[in-house]
């Protein structure tokens, strides 16, 4: 059954959500309509704003309505160390728990052949000229420990190891309590303070 042209497009517009299917489609485009109007309002507002203004972090890639995003542009990170994750929210998840205070790359995504994800989807290139300027001494690279996140952390580090002076950089890897198969995002604070403590160089 269908609604009226507008309200099936809203409702077809709110499926773009992850985990959002046609019926929740519906009851949110009904609540929206019958009880909270205003608050419809404002999101509609919020999402364009958002889509208009947030671009990348030109350093990190990460979302940012400024060219450089928050984080790069605080002069207490130590730029030495750079630590490579797959989403801003792993940058969110290693910001409250892991002590870390290096600068990030987000590579937004990982390696995914299939989806049509490559090295330039990643950033890989941006990521290589970041490196070759040569205040960055130790790469982290905390990738999900997952098939997808080990195979683009091993790449990564092949890229480093064939065009950089691998004296001059150390690559590690996050290791220990992360669970195989895991995401960072959802890893306890604990866990990830350890996980970073207990990185391995590659050998
Ligand atoms: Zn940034």
């Amino acid at each position: 059954m269908s609604f009226s042209p507008l309200i099936d497009d809203l409702i077809e517009s709110l499926r773009c959500l992850p985990g959002v299917g046609r019926k929740s489609a519906q009851r949110m485009a009904l609540h929206i309509l019958e009880r909270n109007r205003e608050g419809g309002a404002v999101l509609a507002q919020s999402l364009t704003l958002a889509l208009d203004k947030v671009g990348r972090c030109e350093q990190c890639r990460t979302h940012s309505e400024l060219p450089v995003c928050r984080l790069c542009s605080q002069p207490e990170r130590d730029a030495d160390t750079l630590c490579i994750v797959e989403t801003p929210a792993d940058v969110l998840a290693i910001e409250q728990g892991a002590g870390f205070r290096g600068l990030y790359f987000v590579l937004m995504g990982h390696l995914s052949p299939m989806d049509g994800i490559g090295p330039n989807e990643l950033g890989l290139e941006v990521l290589m000229s970041r490196l070759s300027d040569a205040t960055i001494s130790e790469v982290i690279i905390a990738t999900n420990p997952t098939i997808e996140g080990d195979a683009t952390a091993h790449f990564i580090h092949q890229l480093i190891r064939q065009q950089l002076d691998p004296q001059a950089i150390n690559v590690t890897r996050i290791a220990h309590g992360v669970p195989i198969g895991g995401e960072l995002e959802y890893v306890d604070s604990g866990t990830l303070a350890h996980a970073f403590a207990g990185r391995k160089s590659y050998t």
